[in-house]
Order: structure tokens, then C-alpha cells, then sequence
């Protein structure tokens, strides 16, 4: 019978972990846990322990844990068909009927989706597209990618180098050449504590206008952007953004990739991003929500505009030459149909936009007078509590001293509830399944004001 010393030992000597301190790991110091079930909002491990996921895994399990209709989805697809390719024009059932659901969700501009695996590889599938869209244009020249600071687009090597994350270019060598970076919206760090949101919006548009000059329109193809930074801190963007930054792009002729991976299918309280602060991208990419993370599917939404170039591109070339094994894979195709169905009847978007706003206002009262918080701020089922030594100049404590972790641990060993510790920050951050109740709500506010308690 496997025990649980067996799994230890395996796990230790075995398992690869991603995003993990490898010889902490190792050593057995570090705090891992093995789920076993879950359901609605709770996980529960292995010894029975059950904890509220505010955090939705790695903000995806959407519609919650353990929902009959897309286990049952995923079952009937891998019985009658587990497997199909979708080259040289070949699809199923599934993977035709969840492009129609998607673009019928999607903004009116957008023309035909792309499927992959995972958030990175579509992100690196849009770059590919708009290097080809250049290349047929005759612009072969125009190839650099513009990204944020903080920005979160994957760990692949142009994934990773289009993030803006140290910790993901620290000793791999990236960015690659052909990214460059910009400022981050991020409205509360900035250096400039009299600057109102729309000076602070005329500096980024500024500073972008300049990084564009110094490079050279001539050798930028797009700019990337997630609607609402994720990983870099769940930062909603300061009024006007969007339309100040798509002013610029459009008078640059450069394209604009939203990375919906966290925000599609409603996260924000709107089915996507891009609808709720009015961005017309040229690309979206969509994954996590896509399922709700019950198979990995990902998917690159393309415009009109670009699909145009790129029939004309395949007429003078050829089949296009891109493509994954498991591009439209059936049973993640299935899991998908039966999630965006679900999603719709349950009205999880509007529970997303209702439910989130009252856990911020929550948040706000509990813990908006708190010496040590700085900062409160969301969009929909996000939000994030952010730490300062000092409330006046907003100083960040010693990073040393990892405050963020510390009051993710408190929350998680006093009330076994899960926060994210943000990568760079003392960033507490949530993200909720969109079936969240206000009592469950009630319970996170509850629990993390003990947390923030406990360690500041
Ligand atoms: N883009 C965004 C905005 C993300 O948040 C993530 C993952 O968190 C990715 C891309 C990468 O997705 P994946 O981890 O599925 O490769």
C-alpha cells in the first residue's frame, strides 16, 4: 500500500517542480502538500485537512472544483474519441464547437482561434503569427515586442523574456534581444506621490512614446499587455489607460496582444478584458478559464485584419508552418465547451464582478486603516492587499523579510486559507473561483485581517 513516507521519498527524489526552491525541496523544508479531492471552493489534502482556495489553483479553476458536467464532458470525449489531430484542416466535434462558443463570446473584430496547450506556448504562437503578418507584409524589419515591467506572459524563452519579472530572467539569459520593456500602470508605486491618475497615465504614454523613438517604429511589431496586471501584482490599470496606450500603437502601426490568459471568461465581472476597458486587440490569448483548468487548452483569438494577411501568407507560401501535436485537443475542447456552457448558466461572470466587488469592499473595511497596508485594489473576483512599512512615503519593508509570504502563511495555518504570496512585492493576492458566496467572502476577510494581525 503506498504510504505516506513513500509519497515523500518520491516526491523528494523524483519530482521536478516548477517555480520551487529545488534544494529546499530536496531537503524537505520547503511546505509542500499533496491534494487529494476538492470541491466548490475547498481542496483537501491528503490527511483530510481542508482549506478555502482563494486563489482558484494558479487563477483557473474558474467555475470551482469537482463539477460533474465537465468530469462527465471530458469522460464521454475520451471514450469516443481521445484522440484526433486538427492539421492539414482535420478537427472534432468539440474542438469546432468551442471556436464557434469562443468567437461568439469574443469581440466582434476577432475572426478565428488557434488552439494550444498552455498560456506560454499560445503567447509564443502570437509572436510567431505577428512576425509572419510582418514578414508577408513585406516589413521583415518590424520585429520587436514591447512588454511591461511586471508584466506576466509565460516562462518559455520568448515568453519569459517578454515578462517582467527578475525572477524569470535571473540566470536564463533572458529577455532575448527582441523584446523591450516598458513602464508598468502601476499607479500606486509611483515616484511621484502628487501626480494625479492622469498625469501618471501622460508619463507612461510619454515614456512609451520615447522607448518607440529611441527603437524605432520601423522595427516594432506589438505591444503585449495582460487587461490587468496578474502575476506582477494584480494591478488594475489607472483610468484612460488603455485608450492613451491604443492612440499610441495605432499611430505606430503597432499591433496590440491582450494576454486574457487570467482575465477571458470573465475574472473581471466581463466576459473578457479587453470588453471592459475597451481595448481593440489584434490577438487575445486566452487559456486558464478557457476549462477552468479541468484539461489544458489555450487558444490565440486573431483579428480580421490579421487573418486576412494570413491567408494571404499561406496563398504565396503554403500551409502555415506552426502547429502542436495536441493543438485542439478533444477531451480539452470538450472540457472547454462544457465549462463556457456552465459558466453561462450559472451567471458566473456577473457572480465574478458582484462577489469580487463585496470581498474588496471587505478587504477595504477590514483592513483599510492598517498602519502596515498600503494599498487595496481589484477588479472583479482579483484583489490584492498590499504591505508597507509606512503608510506615508510607502516605504516597502526589508524584502528580506518577506512580509507577503509570512501573512500568506499566517492565513493559511490559522484558517487554512489560501492567498498568493505575489513574486515581487510584499503583494497578498486573491482570485477567487467565480462560485464564491458573500459568507466565503466573509470568511477570507476575516481570516487574512487575523493573518495581518498575527505578523504585522
Ligand atoms: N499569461 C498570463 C497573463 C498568465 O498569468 C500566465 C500564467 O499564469 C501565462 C500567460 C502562462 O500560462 P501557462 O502557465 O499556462 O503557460
Amino acid at each position: 500500500m503506498l504510504t505516506n513516507d513513500h509519497l515523500d521519498a518520491w516526491d523528494r527524489d523524483c519530482f521536478f517542480h516548477p517555480s520551487t526552491h529545488l534544494a529546499q525541496h530536496a531537503r524537505g523544508e520547503s511546505a509542500n502538500r499533496v491534494i487529494r479531492t476538492a470541491s466548490g471552493v475547498h481542496i483537501e489534502d491528503r490527511d483530510g485537512t481542508q482549506l478555502l482556495d482563494a486563489f482558484a489553483g494558479l487563477y483557473c479553476v474558474n467555475v470551482g472544483y469537482g463539477r460533474q458536467e465537465i468530469a462527465d464532458a471530458i469522460a464521454d470525449q475520451a471514450r469516443e474519441l481521445a484522440y484526433y489531430h486538427s492539421y492539414v484542416g482535420h478537427g472534432t466535434e468539440a474542438s469546432i464547437t468551442l471556436a464557434k462558443m469562443i468567437l461568439d463570446r469574443s469581440p466582434s473584430h476577432m475572426s478565428k482561434v488557434y488552439f494550444g496547450l498552455g498560456g506560454s506556448d499560445a503567447n509564443e504562437t502570437n509572436i510567431k503569427l505577428v512576425w509572419y503578418y510582418n514578414n508577408i507584409l513585406g516589413r521583415p524589419q518590424k520585429k520587436k515586442i514591447i512588454s511591461r515591467w511586471r508584466g506576466y506572459h509565460g516562462s518559455g524563452l520568448m515568453t519569459g523574456s517578454l515578462t517582467g519579472l527578475e525572477l524569470f530572467h535571473k540566470k536564463f539569459d533572458l529577455p532575448l534581444a527582441q523584446v523591450v520593456h516598458t513602464d508598468a500602470p502601476y499607479y500606486f508605486r509611483r515616484e511621484d506621490t502628487n501626480q494625479s491618475e492622469a498625469e501618471f497615465v501622460a508619463q507612461c504614454v510619454a515614456s512609451l512614446e520615447a522607448l518607440i523613438k529611441a527603437e524605432g517604429a520601423e522595427t516594432i511589431a506589438a505591444f503585449i499587455g495582460e487587461p490587468v496586471l496578474g502575476t506582477g501584482g494584480i494591478v488594475p490599470p489607472p483610468a484612460g489607460y488603455w485608450d492613451a496606450i491604443q492612440a499610441v500603437l495605432e499611430k505606430h502601426d503597432i499591433l496590440l496582444i491582450a494576454d486574457e490568459v487570467v482575465t477571458g471568461f470573465g475574472r473581471l465581472g466581463s466576459m473578457f478584458g479587453s470588453d471592459h476597458y475597451g481595448m481593440k486587440p489584434d490577438i487575445i490569448t486566452i487559456a486558464k478559464g478557457l476549462t477552468s483548468a479541468y484539461a489544458p487548452l489555450s487558444g490565440s483569438i486573431v483579428s480580421d485584419r490579421m487573418w486576412k494577411v494570413l491567408e494571404q501568407g499561406t496563398d504565396e507560401n503554403g500551409p502555415i508552418g506552426h502547429g502542436w501535436t495536441y493543438s485542439a485537443h478533444p477531451i480539452g475542447a470538450a472540457a472547454g465547451v462544457a465549462n463556457l456552457e456552465l459558466i453561462d448558466k450559472l451567471g458566473l461572470v456577473e457572480n465574478a464582478g458582484t462577489v469580487g466587488a463585496y470581498l474588496q469592499e471587505g478587504l477595504r473595511a477590514a483592513l483599510g486603516a492598517h498602519a502596515h497596508v498600503g494599498d487595496i485594489r481589484g477588479e472583479g473576483m482579483l484583489a490584492a492587499v498590499e504591505f508597507v512599512e509606512d503608510r506615508d512615503d510607502r516605504r516597502l519593508f526589508d524584502p528580506a523579510r518577506k512580509i507577503g509570504p509570512q501573512v500568506a502563511a499566517a492565513l493559511l495555518e490559522q484558517d487554512r486559507v489560501i492567498a498568493r504570496a505575489m513574486p515581487q512585492g510584499d503583494i497578498l493576492g486573491f482570485a477567487p473561483p467565480f462560485c464564491l458566496t458573500r459568507q466565503d467572502a466573509d470568511q477570507i476577510v476575516a481570516a487574512t485581517q487575523r493573518a495581518v494581525e498575527t505578523v504585522l
